[in-house]
């Protein structure tokens, strides 16, 4: 009987995993596994450049390369997993339901930012979390230039001082500019829970965040929390008021709803906690992966975040992992003690660090000629050409 893996996600986690099983299946044939993997569209979206121009080109095609490394790609959402009898159920794209088997389940299907933390936002708020949401987002930011000037149109206001709120921020001031014409009176305000912009980073990342938005023009409002959004800006708890007609929301991500179905421990992300094989702690049959997973990525308490550097190994990991236990191969526990951060701080540049305690290695042209690569090249899927995609799907091949 040929044995079934499926993955479910075709995000960085999805895509690795399917090739990484692919890799030790096609090296050790005693034991016929099918790969199958069960997405919405088979294309790789590239998230972390949402905050760029043109958001629906941040995508790679993924169907020429499981065709070249023998993967089933199934096109349709998952609605349920079924773990007593093996089972999820999903739904194709013309809204018929089916009921796939499997021997091991790889659940790699991601995360999303939670816009229902305060009232409006659902409704006012835009994000850039999701290619439509971002796409939403760029095209409404076009759009300003067709409204007459107030101090409403030239503000945008970022809830939140993460990564993802950074990276849109800096960006902005550059955006507005293009978008409005070099002489409108742009703000961008960054509302921050935190006593400083960047405190929850190292000092030395701190310290370059406040440098680069200073120079930008990037106000941040600190120790302020969003009580609302409104179609006209936002109110903060203390009772200011922004007036805006663009609120970008980043606050507040959330593991896939999947991974609730399946009955085991999860961290306030919802993120499963899974074992060193990255086996979901009481199911052994099914692993989790990327965005999905509370991993453990050393012995010093470090785990992964949710990112695609730690997304990608994952997913190389599990699904070599979920491949391993059905070809009576060892498993390789996962390891990732690199850590580095590369934030684009637009007109500004970037900043590189490295380490979970983020020493700053780099900063402006350096720094940003580091990122372009990391965003343009290093993350993309291998060329379709299962000799070049199984060297690099080795969860022991050279990463950073
Ligand atoms: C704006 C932004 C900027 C970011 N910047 C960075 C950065 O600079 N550096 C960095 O390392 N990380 C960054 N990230 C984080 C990074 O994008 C994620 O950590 C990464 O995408 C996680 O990979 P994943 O495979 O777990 O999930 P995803 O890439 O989200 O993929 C999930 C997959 O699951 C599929 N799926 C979801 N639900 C179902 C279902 N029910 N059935 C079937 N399939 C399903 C999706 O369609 C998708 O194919 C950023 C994210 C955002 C949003």
């Amino acid at each position: 009987m040929r044995k079934q893996i499926l993955i479910v996600g075709a995000g960085f986690a999805g895509m690795w995993a399917a090739l990484s099983a692919a890799r030790l299946a096609d090296k050790n044939q005693k034991q016929p596994v099918d790969i199958t993997v069960i997405a919405p569209q088979p294309e790789l979206r590239v998230r972390p450049r949402f905050y760029e121009s043109a958001v629906p080109t941040l995508v790679a095609p993924l169907q020429p390369l499981f065709d070249a490394t023998g993967i089933r790609f199934l096109r349709g959402t998952v609605t349920q997993i079924l773990p007593g009898s093996k089972n999820v159920d999903w739904t194709d794209t013309s809204g018929e339901n089916h009921t796939f088997s499997y021997d091991r389940l790889v659940l790699a299907s991601g995360s999303h930012v939670n816009r229902s933390l305060v009232a409006g936002a659902e409704t006012h708020a835009f994000d850039l979390d999701q290619l439509e949401s971002a796409t939403v987002l760029e095209n409404h930011l076009h759009s300003l230039a067709t409204r007459e000037e107030s101090e409403q149109r030239n503000t945008v206001v970022v809830c939140g001082g993460g990564f993802t709120g950074i990276e849109m921020a800096l960006e902005l001031p550059m955006k507005l500019r293009e978008i409005l014409g070099e002489n409108a009176k742009t703000r961008v305000v960054v509302v921050e829970r935190g006593p400083q912009p960047g405190s929850r980073f190292s000092e030395a990342l701190s310290e370059v965040i406040v440098q680069a938005s200073e120079a930008l023009g990037v106000e941040w409002l600190v120790n302020a929390e969003v009580e609302s959004v409104e179609a006209n800006g936002v109110t903060l708890k203390d009772g200011r008021q922004i007036a805006s007609h663009t609120v970008i929301w980043t606050v507040g991500v959330q593991a896939n709803a999947l991974a609730a179905q399946i009955d085991a421990p999860r961290d306030r992300q919802g993120r499963l906690h899974v074992n060193s094989e990255l086996q979901v702690v009481g199911h052994e049959d099914i692993y989790a992966t990327g965005d999905v997973a509370y991993a453990a990525t050393d012995d010093k308490g470090n785990h992964a975040l949710m990112t695609c550097q730690h997304a990608i190994l994952l997913g190389k990991f599990a699904g070599n992992n979920a491949a391993a236990s059905l070809l009576d191969v060892a498993p390789l526990p996962y390891r990732q003690e690199t850590y580095v951060t590369c934030l684009d701080l637009g007109a500004w540049g970037a900043v590189y660090t490295e380490g979970w305690d983020q020493q700053v290695k780099l900063t402006r042209a350096e720094a940003k000629k580091l990122k372009m690569s990391i965003v343009s090249e290093l993350i993309y899927p291998p060329k379709a050409d299962k000799a070049v995609a199984f060297e690099i799907a080795d969860p022991l091949a050279p990463f950073v």
